[in-house]
């Protein structure tokens, strides 16, 4: 159905199911509830709470602390618990008699610099409906997501880990363009999807996560977020945008990063780094360039360039890149600039010599791939760090080196390559975690010295 829209891309999805106006198989006590008789609290429904929140199975009992959840079986508890304990302990201070006003439900913030998720009362106040004859509740998530932002209101009706539909409406609400504004990654999302082994939706930016009375298109009230709901919000995570761990375990992965073109990063939503991960037998292993910058300062890289998409590639005067060509990729032009003191122009690479990017690396490069040569994992923050580097501080350097701040007499190579090194590129790494608050990003040589 339009609102089942677990298996579609985020950055794809339309505000449509926001406001839709039928109110089609909605419990009938549900459907269009006037201001005046809008339930305080809804329970979730009875078979819901006496059956196993895992397995279904009926008659079960409640998880001790929160009293909300009910398992079968230790085991079922068991197989719930690593997201379960995420929220469980503070559940009872979110008793309805704690409710600050008629007004607000419990629903749960997903705080991108959190370690775990957390309760919260979120305002959702009665608007009058011009159009329709009910009234409709209406979240105030923009104290969460930012006034600038417009945020995506995506309902969750059924659960595909589960695979039970959902007796009521959850709603997760992010900001539209968390991939492209800069949203930092939802680290207590991360706990829960950390929790199985697979690769996930990267998630950024803040998120809430709260329920709505009844299914249907669009049910108008609002309702408290349970911990089976919590649930169920849970296995969205752990299902939206999932892979598998590689069921061959003998084909070895390394993580690696793929540095986006204007064109993917415009036209198809890309953020600019972005974590991939490669098969050993991919061609980069084989067929590559190198840097000379990333090997003078002890993380050698590999790189390969990749092939257009046609979507950018046929359409390089949309307005959107505003007259600059959609394989621009500067981030990966400036890691190849060439350090060679005694390079030469060479017309088999297409070197142009000391201070110079390669011809290939030049113009219409389009996106690239870079993995670190020891294979050990190449994180998007470091290559992004790395990038800047190379941009901000390398280039003028050798643009210095080959007279291009005339009259200046020109930095010799030999104290440009003193420079080029190790030490300075941990220094402007300090700086670099420190502007963006990103502690807990690892050096990039945490595992290079092991
Ligand atoms: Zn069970
Ligand atoms: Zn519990």
């Amino acid at each position: 159905m339009l609102c089942n829209l677990l298996h579609t891309n985020p950055a794809q999805l339309s505000n449509r199911c926001s406001k839709l106006k039928s109110f089609a198989n909605q419990d009938k006590d549900q459907a269009a509830i006037p201001q005046s008789s809008a339930p305080q609290v809804t329970m979730s429904s009875p078979s819901a709470v006496q059956s196993c929140t895992v397995c279904n199975k009926q008659r079960a009992n409640f998880c001790a602390r929160c009293k909300s959840t009910s398992y079968c079986s230790k085991a079922c508890q068991k197989e719930d618990w690593s997201t379960h304990k995420l929220l469980c302990p503070s559940f009872p201070a979110f008793a309805p008699s704690n409710r600050p006003s008629t007004n607000h439900y419990r629903a749960v913030l997903f705080d991108p610099d959190e370690v775990k998720p957390k309760f919260v009362w979120l305002p959702c106040k009665w608007v009058d409906d011009d159009d329709e004859d009910g009234a409709y509740q209406m979240p105030e998530t923009k104290t969460i997501s930012g006034d600038n932002t417009l945020s995506r209101h995506i309902p969750i009706q059924y659960n595909p880990r589960l695979k039970v539909h959902l007796p009521n409406t959850i709603v997760t609400a992010y900001r539209d363009t968390f991939l492209i504004d800069g949203s930092r990654p939802n680290k207590s999302i991360a706990a829960i999807t950390a929790t199985q082994p697979g690769t996930y939706q990267e998630w950024r930016g803040p998120i809430v996560a709260y329920a709505r009375a009844g299914q249907g298109l669009d049910p108008p009230a609002c309702k408290d977020l349970d911990m089976i709901d919590f649930r169920h919000v849970a296995d969205y995570f752990l299902s939206y945008g999932y892979t598998p761990p590689k069921a061959q375990a003998n084909v070895e992965r390394v993580k690696g990063v793929r540095i986006n073109c204007l064109g993917d990063v415009k036209m198809l939503k890309r953020p600019p780094f972005e974590a991939i991960e490669l098969p050993t037998t991919d061609p980069i292993f084989t067929k590559h360039d190198t840097s000379d910058i990333a090997d003078r300062i002890g993380l050698p890289i590999l790189t390969r360039r990749c092939p257009p998409d046609p979507k950018w590639a046929n359409n390089s005067k949309d307005p959107m890149f505003e007259h600059n060509s959609p394989s621009n990729n500067q981030n990966a032009t400036f890691l190849h600039q060439c350090c060679g003191p005694s390079a030469q122009f060479d017309p088999s690479t297409g070197s142009l010599g000391w201070g110079w990017c390669s011809v290939p690396w030049q113009s219409d490069v389009g996106s690239a791939i870079a993995v670190r040569k020891d294979r050990k994992p190449l994180l998007p923050v470091h290559m992004e760090a790395f990038a800047k580097w190379c941009k901000e501080e390398i280039r003028p350097l050798l643009a210095h080196s080959i007279g291009e701040f005339y009259p200046e007499e020109p930095i010799n190579k030999d104290d440009v390559l003193t420079i080029i090194c190790r030490p300075m590129f941990v220094i402007y790494w300090s700086k670099f975690v420190e502007e963006r608050k990103d502690y807990t990003a690892p050096s990039p040589y945490a595992d290079v010295d092991v």
